[in-house]
């Protein structure tokens, strides 16, 4: 690569990882965020002696994915804490719950971060014989066998983490419905599936694409690390944003792109919401595929490209209530819980679409402070509890009873809650919307469905010359904050080795 003069737009692990990596290159990089403050929608913000991120994060590979990557090649990333057991998944006591009668608690297993860890092995067999979880082990292999044949189920099973056979290609366009309820029929281990699309990808699972999953379960599954970054999730971005200034790259934070200017077809800058221009060669943008759009200008794209682009659909959000505590969380042992509803896995998130509040939810709760002690004030505590929502900002209302039902139901599952919350904060859609400077408040980006992953996944190149896109909108695989770091990697060396 020639040296190139870069822009890059935006702060969040895509824009913050890829700046990093090309000023390493020994380009000259100069990185816009239109926020006072770096890491977009995986940033940590100080309050009253608590480092709290402006979501609720947990990472799937840390440093033995593509994080762990970019921080060898740029020589600085961040440092991670894991826990055994990893997390808690509680059970709902019933599912039913009547006006003025207090929901059961629950069951609680603890779980460690590998499936086959004595530790879980235990705790599903626990869950299976008190009769609180039914897996149907037996069941679904039977089923399966007859589905597929047993040499097929066993092919299957055997190619799931060959990363020789990437069996995400083979399975891009069938939905993660379509392929479990195909082997299984018992409910709790279509939920489990159903939750786990919904955690990691923010899609029900008619929406999910299986190829974008199998991706996820595979290299989440052979890495076998549920962390965290010391120092909160802005440590992630702000360790690529020193490793930047380092080799002499430069971040200006409160300085929006109104524009991006093109000359004949090829970028020559961009031009600052005070009217400044920069100049550049190359425009990185993580502002979003559609807002990278209208910030070039709808005229400077092909008709095609714009028709394809407008098409396009996001992921849902994930909204939080978060609860400041004055003591310490006492009904968990872990850094984080996944609560399952006693809801149908063919129902569970029917709400996204039909505008309806469930009985219950499924929720994803982290205590960063069990991951991090420095995170939270001596004696002190925070829980951070996110509820799967719909990513409109015109269903805000729905969102709004949805936070307030996850707040009730965390009073319940963890009963401390009533005598030690000091204050509660929440994180609504408008919020995330705000933060990430997209139409809606989505939780990932672009959605990892059938239609827009694998091989029709849009990619970082655009009809534009000098014109890229990184972060989870363009060009990577994986979980969220994973899948943009990993954009921004795969954008370097296509870069790095000259591909058009
Ligand atoms: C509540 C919540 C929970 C989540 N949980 C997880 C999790 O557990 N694990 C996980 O891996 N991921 C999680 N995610 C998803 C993850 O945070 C995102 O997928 C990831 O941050 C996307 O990275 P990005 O770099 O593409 O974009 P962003 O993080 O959105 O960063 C884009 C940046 O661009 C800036 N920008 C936009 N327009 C302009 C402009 N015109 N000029 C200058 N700057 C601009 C924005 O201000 C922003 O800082 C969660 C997200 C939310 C909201």
């Amino acid at each position: 690569m020639s040296s190139h003069k870069v822009i890059v737009i935006g702060s969040g692990p895509g824009g913050s990882a890829f700046a990093a990596l090309m000023s390493h290159a020994g380009h000259h990089v100069t990185l816009l965020e239109k926020n006072a403050f770096v890491g977009g929608k995986c940033s940590s913000l100080s309050r009253d002696g608590y480092i709290v991120d402006t979501g609720v994060h947990m990472f799937g590979r840390g440093p033995l994915g593509p994080f762990g990557e970019i921080s060898r090649i740029v020589g600085m990333g961040p440092s991670w804490s894991a826990a055994t057991p990893a997390f808690t998944l509680s059970l709902s006591g019933a599912g039913k719950h009547t006006a003025g009668q207090k929901r059961p608690h629950g069951h609680k297993l603890e779980m460690a971060s590998s499936i086959t860890h004595p530790v879980s092995l235990l705790n599903f067999l626990r869950g299976h014989v008190r009769g609180w979880q039914k897996m149907g082990w037996a069941s679904t292999a039977v089923k399966a066998s007859r589905e597929l044949g047993l040499g097929g189920f066993i092919s299957l099973a055997r190619r799931f983490g060959d990363h020789r056979y990437p069996l995400y290609c083979e399975l891009q366009d069938i939905c993660v419905r379509e392929f479990f309820a195909k082997l299984s029929d018992a409910d709790d281990f279509l939920r489990t599936f159903h939750a786990q699309a919904m955690l990691t990808m923010v899609l029900p699972w008619h929406r999910a694409s299986m190829g974008e999953f199998a991706y996820i379960l595979a290299s989440t599954m052979q890495a076998s690390l549920l962390c965290y970054p010391r120092g909160g999730s802005g440590a992630i971005p702000a360790s690529f944003l020193r490793a930047l200034e380092k080799s002499g790259g430069s971040v200006r934070a409160a300085c929006e792109v109104a524009g991006i200017e093109v000359d004949r077809g090829r970028v020559c800058g961009v031009t600052t919401r005070e009217g400044e221009f920069i100049p550049g060669d190359m425009v990185v943008s993580s502002a979003g595929l559609r807002r990278t759009v209208e910030l070039a200008g709808r005229d400077a794209f092909p008709v095609d490209y714009l028709a394809w682009a407008d098409g396009l659909s996001d992921s849902e959000a994930f909204i939080a209530v978060k609860f400041f505590l004055d003591r310490k969380i006492s009904s968990m042992r872990t850094p984080c819980l996944l609560h399952m509803p006693g809801l149908s896995p063919h129902t569970m998130f029917d709400y996204l679409q039909d505008g309806s509040i469930p009985e219950e939810l499924f929720l994803f709760a982290t205590a960063p402070g069990n991951w991090d002690p420095s995170l939270v004030p001596p004696g002190g505590d925070c829980l951070i509890v996110g509820v799967p929502a719909p990513s409109s900002l015109d269903r805000a209302p729905q969102a709004e009873c949805l936070l307030d039902l996850a707040e009730e139901m965390s009073y319940d599952i963890f009963p401390e809650l009533a005598g030690a919350t000091v204050a509660v904060e929440r994180v609504l859609t408008g919020d995330v919307s705000r933060l990430s400077g997209r139409a809606a408040g989505d939780c990932i980006g672009i959605a990892q469905e059938v239609g827009q992953s694998g091989s029709r996944r849009p990619q970082s190149h655009t009809p534009i010359r000098g014109l890229f896109l990184v972060g989870a909108d363009a060009g990577g695989r994986g979980i969220g904050t994973e899948m943009a770091a990993d954009s921004a990697l795969r954008l370097y060396h296509q870069l790095k080795d000259g591909q058009p």
